[in-house]
């Protein structure tokens, strides 16, 4: 449930609205928009505030420009194809904060109009949480609305500090983002499974814990796959491997037998002579791996497994590929098991950069129940955390 105040549980007619967005998109070398997916899903809250007359200004982050001015990282970009989605002029301001851009919101700018300030992180404020910036910021408008989902787990000042000096509430995308999530986890149709995939254990050892309080059954596949082999006494050949992570791999054995979860691994591996796309590749067990080959791919068996799995399941979490799949020859389990999720009858939602991509690859982009915009931002729901960017903002 979703516990905090929308765009609709405030007056907006005839306001200033400062909106952070997330438009943070991909661009080629000629600075085009590659991918707008990320400033389509902020339409249905920048037109339900223009239906409803208010000034809009709107602050993003784009890249990493380390708190200084990068042309490369401007925002017209985005504008430019922000003007094209919602057939509209969109102002686009070359700084962040000034005393002529307050002065154009206040005396120059209509209601029902979209300004956007440039680039935040070209201030280095934005990414200190500095109260100045976040003031300066909060100055321009009456009210403050983040529907920048994908940046809700940063503390920083657009997200953190501006709402602390205005009243704050959700755009449409971040309630639906934190809604879903929080109630898959929460009240999940049963049986629930997980599937994890990705290089490194490392940065999933949080979300294991947690998910394996609350589904019934987690499949493990990738590159973190290996350290859970090597906690189980499995030669793995050269296939990478966090040998710091060991122990932890044990604990989390022994915790899903303990909470009656069902831990399944590949159990065949599609194995290359080195790391490389057109590597020798051949199929073994998973306990035949030889020592100077490396699991690259789950093989046919464990498609059919995994399958099977997301077959009787009712509510599939899914993030991380588990294979190198973006190498043809290591790709076919990412590819089946994203078939397989993305035919499945049960809720679905995926989330993560990596699955992302996986999934546009294959052309599946509108076959889940939901596809998570926030990569980080999703994790550390799924972490058990409270994010930054919700906390502040006003309860329901
Ligand atoms: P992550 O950045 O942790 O989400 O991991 C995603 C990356 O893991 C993808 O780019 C895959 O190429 C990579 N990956 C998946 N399986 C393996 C594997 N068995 N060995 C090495 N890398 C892998």
């Amino acid at each position: 449930m979703f516990n905090k105040k929308t765009v609709e549980d405030i007056e907006v007619k005839n306001k200033k609205v400062i909106v952070r967005v997330d438009y943070n998109v991909p661009l080629d070398e000629n600075l085009n928009v590659v991918d707008n997916t990320r400033i389509k899903l902020s339409l249905d809250t920048l037109n339900y505030l223009m239906d409803n007359d208010a000034k809009i200004i709107l602050m993003s982050h784009l890249g990493r420009p380390k708190g200084k001015v990068v042309d490369k990282f401007r925002l017209d970009p985005a504008a430019k194809e922000l003007e094209k989605l919602i057939d509209k002029k969109v102002k686009k301001f070359d700084e962040t904060y000034s005393e002529e851009v307050k002065d154009y919101i206040e005396n120059d700018m209509d209601y029902g109009d979209i300004v956007i300030l440039e680039n935040l992180r070209f201030n280095p404020g934005e990414k200190s949480n500095d109260s100045v910036f976040s003031k300066s910021l909060a100055s321009l408008a009456d009210i403050y609305v983040n529907d920048a989902f994908g940046a809700a787990h940063r503390a920083h000042a657009s997200v953190a500090g501006v709402p602390k000096y205005l009243p704050a509430v959700a755009g449409f995308l971040m309630q639906k983002e934190v809604d879903t999530l929080t109630s898959v986890m929460e009240s999940p149709r049963r049986p629930f499974l997980a599937i994890l995939g990705g290089s490194k254990v490392s940065d999933k050892l949080q979300v294991i814990k947690n998910l394996l309080g609350k589904v019934d059954s987690l499949v493990l596949g990738g590159g973190m796959s290996y350290t859970f082999y090597r906690a189980k006494g499995f030669e793995i050949g050269k296939s990478i491997c966090e040998d710091e992570q060991i122990d932890y791999a044990k604990e989390m054995l022994k915790l899903a037998e303990k909470n009656n979860v069902d831990f399944l691994l590949p159990i065949d591996i599609v194995i290359a002579s080195e790391y490389d796309k057109d590597a020798d590749k051949k199929v073994v067990p998973v306990q035949s791996i030889p020592v100077d080959w490396m699991g690259l791919d789950i093989g046919d068996k464990s498609i059919e497994l995994f399958e099977k799995e997301i077959e009787k399941s009712e509510t599939i979490f899914w993030n991380g590929p588990v294979g190198v799949f973006e190498w043809e020859k290591f790709e076919k389990g990412t590819k089946a098991i994203a078939k397989a999720i993305a035919e499945s009858s049960a809720i679905t939602v995926v989330g993560g950069g990596d699955t992302l991509a996986a999934i546009k690859k294959y052309n599946l982009s509108g076959k889940f129940s939901h596809v998570s915009s926030g990569g980080g931002a999703s994790m550390e729901l799924l972490e058990g955390k409270e994010l930054p960017g919700v906390a502040v903002l006003m309860d329901k």
